[in-house]
């Protein structure tokens, strides 16, 4: 259990008792200290209730558009036929018909 929460800017561990944030678009962890851009008061302010914040890491924040753009172009590029090009059990089921098809 030693990476459980694993800080997405260092990589090591976040324990519980160290100041942390979980990113609101992807709810990984990430240390304060690991440029969040929150201050130990806002922190503090935080974790006892008197303040609210939504923080999303880089990641996130740089996806938000890209994500759309390439949600739509996905589509347009993979026609739903290709996934499954040349499936040994659909030519089984074929052969099988076929036989099937000949004996009656
Ligand atoms: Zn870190
Ligand atoms: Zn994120």
């Amino acid at each position: 259990m030693a990476n459980e929460y694993p800080c997405m800017k260092c990589m090591k561990n976040v324990p519980r008792r160290m100041h942390a944030v979980s990113c609101d678009g992807c709810g990984r962890w990430q240390h304060r200290l690991c440029d969040t851009g929150i201050t130990s008061e806002q922190y503090r302010l935080m974790s006892s209730g008197q303040l609210t914040m939504e923080w999303s890491c880089v990641d996130c924040n740089l996806d938000s558009e890209v994500r759309q753009l390439s949600s739509t172009t996905v589509y347009d590029e993979i026609p739903p036929d290709t996934s499954i090009p040349n499936s040994p059990i659909r030519e089984l089921s074929q052969t099988l018909f076929h036989l099937m098809v000949t004996q009656t």
